[in-house]
C-alpha cells in the first residue's frame, strides 16, 4: 500500500545525505572526542563543525551549543538548570499552559520541590500575550519558559516582545524552539532569548540527538555530573555521529528554508482550502494567528478524532490527534483545552504535519479520502442529522 507521512512534528525522516555523513562515523571516525590522539581530534573536529552548522542555523555564537540526547533533555537541562543555579536569589517560575511535556512537566516537578510557577494563559488563537508576562514578573521571578511555536496547532509566540521585556526585567528568558527550528527564520540575538532547545529529529536528523543554545555568560547548574564534557555544561562521550547527522540536517534546512518552506505552506494550505470545500463544519484552530508553515490543526466537528486517526491509516495516512504524547490517552490536549475547547471538541481534532519531502498528490489524496471517512464516522454520530 502506498503510505503517506503526515506527522512530521512528531518527528521526520533522516535525510539521505545526513545518513551519508553518519555512516563513516561508526566505522572510520570512531574517535572519543576527549581524546587527545588523532582518532579523538578528528572527531572534535567533525563534531565542532556540526556545532558550528547549528549555531549558523539560529545566529548563535559556536561555543554558545551544547549537544543533547535530544529536545526533552535540552528543556530539562535550561529549565533545572536555572532553577537550580539562581534558587538563592528566587524561586518563581512563569510559563504558559501550552507548553509541550518536556516543560510542562518539568516545572510540575519544581513545583512539587517548592518552586512556584505562574501558568499564563493563551487567547482563543493560543497566543501568549507578552503584557501578561510583564505583569507576572516579581522581584525573584528567576525564569521565564515560553515555547516558539507549539508543536501542536503550529503557532508562533511573541518571543522578541517577551525576549524584550526579560531584558529589561533581568531575568533568565528560555524558548523550546524545537518545533520552530529549520522551518521558520531563528535569530537568537534578535528574540533575546537566553536558553533556546532544539531537536535533530524534527528537521530530518536523526533521533537521541539535540542542542540547547546557552547565551554566553548564563548560569546553568549540570544536570549530569561526570567528565565535564561540552564545557562542563553536559557530562558524557557525545554521540558524534548523530552531533554530525544534526549538523547536516542543520545546514539543509538553513541552504532550503525559503524555498522549501514556501513550497510546504503551499501545500498546507491546498490541503486545507481543499478540505474546508469537501467537508461540511470543520474549523482550522489558529487559522489567523501566526502559524509554522507546516502545521494543520483542524476540528471535524460530529466526529471522534481517534477514529479519524485509525481509518486515514487504514488509506496509508498518518496524521496525529492532540499531540504525540497524548495519543493513546483519553486525555484531552492540553493545548486544544487551553485555547478554550471543550474535551469533546478536542477529542474531533486532528494535527496535520507536513515536510519538504510531500507532494501535491499526497495532499490531493488526503482531500479526497477524508470527506468519505467523515461521512461515515458522521453517519455513527447520534448528533449529527439534528444539526
Ligand atoms: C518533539 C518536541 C520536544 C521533544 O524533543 P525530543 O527530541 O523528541 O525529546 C520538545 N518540544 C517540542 C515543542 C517538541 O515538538
Amino acid at each position: 500500500m502506498q503510505r503517506i507521512y503526515l506527522d512530521s512534528n512528531a518527528t521526520t525522516p533522516v535525510h539521505p545525505e545526513v545518513v551519508t555523513a553518519m555512516l563513516p562515523v561508526f566505522t572510520e571516525d570512531y574517535g572519543n572526542p576527549s581524546s587527545i590522539h588523532w582518532f579523538g581530534q578528528h572527531a572534535k573536529a567533525l563534531m565542532d563543525d556540526a556545532r558550528t552548522q547549528v549555531a549558523r542555523l539560529i545566529n548563535g555564537e559556536t561555543s554558545e551549543i551544547v549537544f543533547v540526547s535530544g529536545g526533552t533533555e535540552a528543556d530539562n537541562l535550561a529549565i533545572r538548570g536555572i532553577a537550580e543555579s539562581q534558587k538563592s536569589k528566587g524561586r518563581h517560575i512563569i510559563t504558559s499552559t501550552i507548553e509541550h511535556h518536556a516543560v510542562l512537566h518539568t516545572c510540575r516537578d519544581l513545583e512539587k520541590q517548592g518552586y512556584e510557577i505562574t501558568w499564563l494563559g493563551v487567547s482563543a488563537d493560543g497566543l501568549v500575550d507578552p503584557e501578561d508576562v510583564r505583569r507576572a514578573i516579581r522581584p525573584d521571578t528567576i525564569l521565564i519558559s515560553i515555547m516558539h511555536a507549539n508543536n501542536e496547532i503550529g503557532t508562533i509566540q511573541p518571543i522578541e516582545e517577551i525576549g524584550k521585556i526579560a531584558e529589561v526585567a533581568d531575568v533568565y528568558f528560555h524558548s523550546d524552539g524545537v518545533q520552530s527550528t529549520g522551518k521558520i527564520s531563528v535569530d537568537v540575538k534578535k528574540l533575546k532569548v537566553d536558553l533556546f532547545s532544539m531537536s535533530a529529529h524534527k528537521i530530518h536528523g536523526p533521533k537521541g540527538v539535540g542542542a540547547l543554545f546557552v547565551k554566553k555568560g548564563s548560569v546553568l547548574k549540570p544536570q549530569l555530573t561526570g567528565g565535564g564534557h561540552e564545557r562542563n555544561r553536559r557530562s558524557g562521550t557525545e554521540n558524534v555521529a548523530g552531533i554530525v547527522g544534526f549538523g547536516v540536517a542543520a545546514k539543509m534546512a538553513r541552504e532550503g528554508m525559503g524555498s522549501e518552506m514556501d513550497r510546504v505552506k503551499e501545500l498546507r494550505d491546498r490541503l486545507e482550502s481543499g478540505l474546508k470545500k469537501n467537508i461540511d463544519l470543520i474549523r482550522i484552530n489558529a487559522e489567523n494567528a501566526p502559524r509554522l508553515p507546516n502545521t494543520s490543526n483542524i476540528m471535524v466537528d460530529y466526529a471522534e478524532g481517534e477514529g479519524l486517526v485509525i481509518s486515514l491509516d487504514l488509506k496509508g495516512i498518518a496524521v496525529s490527534t492532540g499531540s504525540a504524547c497524548s495519543s493513546g490517552s483519553l486525555e484531552p490536549s492540553h493545548v486544544l483545552t487551553a485555547i478554550g475547547k471543550t474535551p469533546d471538541e478536542a477529542h474531533g481534532s486532528l494535527r496535520f504535519s507536513l515536510n519538504s519531502m510531500n507532494s501535491v498528490q499526497d495532499v490531493d489524496y488526503v482531500v479526497e479520502v477524508l470527506p468519505r471517512i467523515v461521512d461515515r464516522l458522521r453517519e455513527l454520530s447520534p448528533y449529527y442529522k439534528r444539526a
